[in-house]
């Protein structure tokens, strides 16, 4: 039987709409044998997560989505087969954290500015125990009907040259992929074709990545197109990258993708899946 894998999902610890253990059921029915959950600088959700993928019967990978700042670029590096409770990495989170609740509070404020008080109270609500990410101010701002769409909420406020953008400098390229590996973990670029950057900008990160102990890069991303699949799998092939696949889901009706609904990675391709313990 060929395993159904999906190594890139967002939970109520971060982004997500629905709660680890709602995330891993949504999987099961979805015919997923093999799931990451990968939140946003959070390993909150793994512990309910196991106990639900014990209760079904499916493979839960441990897995986080850190941010980091590459010159003056923010990336996504997954990390999959981690130990939750390395220190070292407990270590990072908790300054990635942060710098996102500071990054929160500015964003508020420049909210505020714009005649949208009371925001940060908000999204502090709604975020619960889990991390503040920008998608909960776009939740916000299309709740209150400032926006007609969660893209909306992006292109006028929270994206890089809008006016509630606040850049942050979170932890190095390097940093990240190092609390991976020294968690025990597997570091991938995630979707690198969604950072509009050029070849050659992702070809030299790339030789940075690797260098720093990076072993994968997503292939497969949920919102990526088949012609994206063909320009990541070049990435992997030109630095021997293994390769990932993963929906990126963070809630139903919404513009990502249904957990486990992903193209075959090229068939030439090492998956990552070959680095799992058995
Ligand atoms: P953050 O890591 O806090 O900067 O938040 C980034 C998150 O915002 C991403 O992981 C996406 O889930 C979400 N996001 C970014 N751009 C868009 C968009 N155009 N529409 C919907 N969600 C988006
Ligand atoms: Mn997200
Ligand atoms: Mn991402
Ligand atoms: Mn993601």
């Amino acid at each position: 039987m060929t395993l159904r894998y999906d190594l890139h999902c967002h939970s109520t610890a971060s982004d997500g709409a629905l709660s680890p253990r709602d995330l891993v059921s949504r999987a099961f029915e979805q015919g997923v044998n093999v799931l990451a959950l990968t939140d946003h600088d959070t390993v909150d959700g793994l512990g309910e997560a196991r106990l639900q993928a014990q209760q079904l019967g499916i493979r839960l990978i441990n897995g986080i989505e850190l941010s980091c700042t590459h010159l003056n670029q923010c990336l996504h590096i997954v990390g999959l087969n981690i130990d939750p409770d390395h220190p070292g990495l407990r270590e990072g989170l908790s300054k990635q954290q942060a710098l996102r609740d500071e990054r929160a509070k500015r964003i508020a404020d420049k909210l505020a500015k714009k005649g949208i008080p009371g925001v940060y109270e908000a999204v502090l609500v709604n975020a619960g125990k889990g991390e503040i990410t920008r998608t909960h101010f776009a939740e916000y701002l299309l709740r209150q009907a400032y926006v007609n769409s969660m893209q909306e909420a992006f292109d006028r406020y929270l994206n890089k040259g809008q006016p509630a953008y606040v850049s942050t400098t979170w932890a190095s390229l390097e940093e990240v992929v190092s609390w991976i590996v020294n968690a025990g973990g597997i570091a991938v670029l995630a979707h690198p074709l969604r950072y509009k950057l050029s070849n050659k900008w992702i070809n030299r990160a790339l030789a940075v990545f690797k260098e720093a102990g990076g072993q994968g890069i997503e292939v497969v991303n949920g919102r990526g197109s088949l012609e994206e699949v063909r320009l990541a799998q070049q990435f992997a092939e030109r630095h021997q990258l293994v390769a990932s696949t993963g929906s990126d889901f963070h809630a139903p009706d919404s513009p990502y993708l249904e957990l486990g609904r992903l193209v075959e990675l090229p068939a030439t391709l090492i998956p990552v899946w070959s680095l799992f313990p058995n």
